[in-house]
């Protein structure tokens, strides 16, 4: 065999040829293997194919017994072959048959060769086949030897990938180009979509894979390696990311990788056995892509993605990369991703977007609460899905039990496609119930609100039969805007927002930013307890320039209409009086200098904080309503973080303790004739929002999917018989006593959906 690097060039170029001749696909894979056979001095050249069915079928061989061809085969797993798809990864054996995993085909005739060099033949770091070259000689194949084998596998598998020889092998078998994938990550947005995958930073499709002029693509290569280690030092000197912190840290392993000698070095080789400068990367990729899936060590896994994602920049720059805008969106799309910003969710044609899968993504990520807005099925924390995921490939994605199957079988298939329908005739009845009043059968009237925070949400409104908007979340506008929002945009959706929702009303939550929801053009310091630091009004009241101009934007939007805002995070009743000051000065101005004034202005307080607890008498002496965030008041009362998720379902909201301040709050709230609604998760769930509905609770405000689950448990209930089960469990029950089994009991037997 020749040691030179002329060897695997000049069986490119051969094998080009052979791609473009007018023939057969068999007769093509037939010259294939004489070809690499020829060109590498061996013997026997053999090409194996993974079918759907798990099995290894021999396609083509020059060398073996030409009979065998279609009829030999090997579970994934058997013989060497196998294990080589197993493991994806070559063997390189002098004595092929003292292998514990040799297998004997006595059809094939190949016990006369001992010498033995296989490869898989990976694509996207998945197995499609396994390459193998035989000798009789007792030799042992060189590194560049491996390499040429490496790269012929490369360009076989484009060819599978293609499609090129689906007819050609057992009758009625398919290839596997993907198994079906099971995973399980966290479910970030309810619902469940059925659909086709969307890489959100696609892969870039190499189909120039042989090179014309190696000099002119290590050029290439070099050109674009050396501008991708420029932008990596560009992001790190440029001023915005922190001196220290977990930012940088990724960065500061990037930028190692970027500098990688190993890494440079192999794509070089690669380019010099012939490979374009995109399909040298892509095939150094995919190397790394194979180990990647075999790497069970979480750190180890995420450099290797560091890898992926850098490979992906270099793919991007040789070959310019397609943006969201003018990518081809099926009908039934679901976008994954490593990660996004919520403003990039935006930029995709919602009609289109069935689901969204995040390899990363908390529940109160940004992009998370954008989604929920959007109502789009969301899983997130599913580690390395993107580089196992094709673009086209079936999926679905399950945000009720954050389960994902990609690829899924036909069973799978159908058992999702039935609950779909199911949910689909819920939705029918829920949308029945939608001019329904909100009426218990004991004609306790509950109003129901929906919780927004950009203008889709607002659509929502009269779809679902809400009566007005119980908590605007102004954040959201910050939180999906790439630079501050000036006091006119403020102020423009503010006034859309109160023309859409008619006569009804709105309730506006002033900025409540800083902990969890950064923007990424504000300054902040990092916080070791960011849930309890420096955010919402604490914020508010010590930058009040910021909170007067939101205030001001609120004033002006309303002029000559309803009114109502609110505080978030109080949590000594003094805020709210400093809070009220600051509105109390920017009404001052309007008024002198004759601007239009709100015809009514209503301000309440949210409570989230348990301080609060303790002066319900002084805050509803003060406010003119208040609404509970039961999210931040259940985190603070259990001290358990909301966004951990070994802790989500730990400490229930249907306790003793938590039901009781519950009650303690409405009591006081009734004593004062003061209003409260309760807008956290809790008021959206059906069980929970009847336990609040016996507390006396009347006003819950939730998501737009919630509000006809919520009327339909509305309708089903009598409050008095509810209070007769409630009542004893909160003033005897305590901790011992199970109070959401209790309830789910009550339910039950009344015959009340939850
Ligand atoms: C809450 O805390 O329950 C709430 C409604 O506010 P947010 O979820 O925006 O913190
Ligand atoms: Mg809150």
């Amino acid at each position: 065999m020749r040691g030179s690097l002329a060897g695997p060039r000049v069986l490119l170029r051969r094998l080009r040829e052979a791609m473009a001749e007018r023939i057969s696909a068999q007769e093509r894979l037939d010259k294939i293997v004489t070809l690499i056979a020829a060109n590498m001095v061996a013997e026997v050249c053999s090409i194996y194919v993974l079918r759907a069915d798990g099995v290894l079928e021999l396609y083509a061989t020059e060398g073996l017994n030409k009979a065998a061809v279609h009829d030999t085969s090997l579970q994934i797993g058997e013989g060497l072959v196998g294990l080589i798809a197993a493991e994806a990864q070559p063997l390189n054996l002098s004595n092929a048959q003292s292998h514990p995993a040799f297998a004997y085909r006595p059809e094939t005739g190949e016990e006369i060769y001992h010498s033995f060099l296989g490869v898989p033949i990976l694509r996207a770091g998945r197995t499609l086949g396994v390459l193998v070259v035989q000798n009789r000689t007792r030799r042992v194949y060189t590194e560049e030897e491996e390499e040429a084998l490496h790269t012929t596998a490369m360009v076989l598998a484009e060819m599978i990938a293609a499609g090129g020889i689906a007819s050609i092998g057992r009758a009625g078998i398919e290839l596997d180009l993907g198994r079906p994938m099971h995973f399980v990550g966290a479910g970030l947005v309810e619902g469940i979509g059925l659909g086709h995958v969307i890489l959100h930073e696609p892969r870039v499709v190499v189909t120039h894979l042989i090179a014309e002029n190696v000099y002119d693509e290590l050029e290439r290569l070099d050109a674009s390696i050396a501008s991708l280690r420029l932008s990596v030092d560009d992001m790190l000197a440029r001023g915005e990311v922190a001196e220290s912190g977990e930012h940088r840290d990724v960065l500061e392993a990037y930028r190692m990788f970027a500098y990688d000698h190993g890494w440079a070095r192999r794509m070089h080789e690669a380019v010099e056995t012939g490979l374009t400068a995109e399909a040298a990367v892509e095939r150094v990729q995919s190397d790394m892509r194979a180990r990647l899936m075999r790497q069970t060590d979480p750190y180890i896994r995420e450099r290797l993605h560091d890898f992926d994602d850098l490979a992906n920049r270099l793919l991007r720059d040789l070959m310019g990369a397609p943006h969201v805008a003018d990518m081809d969106l099926p009908q039934d799309a679901i976008i994954v991703a490593r990660n996004m910003g919520a403003a990039e969710l935006l930029d995709y044609d919602r009609a289109k977007v069935r689901g969204l899968l995040l390899e990363e993504g908390g529940p109160t990520s940004h992009v998370a609460i954008v989604a929920r807005a959007l109502d789009i099925p969301t899983v997130g924390q599913i580690p390395g899905v993107v580089s196992l995921a094709e673009a086209g490939d079936a999926i679905i994605i399950d945000g009720d039990a954050g389960q994902v199957h990609l690829r899924p079988t036909g069973d799978i298939e159908n058992a999702y496609a039935d609950k779909v329908r199911f949910r689909a005739r819920r939705q029918e009845q829920y949308l029945r119930l939608r001019d329904k009043p909100s009426v218990t059968i004991d004609g306790i009237d509950v109003k129901l609100k929906l919780n927004a925070g950009l203008l889709v949400d607002l659509e929502h409104l009269n779809e679902a039969g809400a009566t007005g908007i119980g908590l605007f979340r102004t954040e959201l506008q910050f939180m999906v805007a790439s630079s501050f929002p000036r006091i006119g945009e403020q102020e423009n959706l503010y006034r859309r927002v109160i023309d859409m929702v008619d006569n009804q009303t709105v309730v506006f939550r002033t900025l409540d930013i800083g902990g969890d929801k950064v923007l990424p053009y504000i300054r902040t310091v990092a916080e070791e307890n960011p849930a309890m630091g420096w955010r919402a009004i604490r914020l508010g009241l010590d930058r009040p320039g910021l909170l007067r101009t939101q205030l001001r934007a609120l004033l002006h939007a309303a002029g000559g209409r309803e009114l109502s805002l609110m505080f978030p995070m109080i949590t000594e009743v003094g805020e709210f009086d400093r809070a009220k000051v600051l509105l109390e000065r920017e009404i001052a101005h309007l008024e002198r200098h004759d601007h239009s004034l709100p015809r009514s202005i209503r301000v309440g307080a949210m409570i989230e904080v348990p301080a609060l607890l303790y002066q319900l008498d002084e805050l509803f002496a003060r406010v003119d309503f208040a609404s509970i965030g039961s999210n931040d008041l259940h985190q603070f009362m259990m001290a358990s973080d909301r966004g951990n998720t070994r802790l989500a379902n730990r400490f229930d909201a249907l306790s003793a303790s938590f039901l009781r301040a519950m009650k303690s709050i409405i009591d006081h709230a009734d004593a004062a004739g003061k209003p409260v609604t309760v807008c956290g998760e809790m008021a959206g769930k059906p069980l929970e929002a009847m336990a609040l509905v016996g507390l006396g609770y009347r006003y819950l405000s939730m998501a737009p999917s919630a509000v006809g689950p919520v009327k339909a448990m509305v309708h089903g209930l009598s409050v008095e018989k509810l209070k007769g089960v409630l009542d004893p469990l909160l003033e005897n029950g305590g901790a011992a006593t199970d109070i959401r089994q209790a309830l789910t009991d009550f339910a039950d037997a009344e015959g009340i959906p939850h």
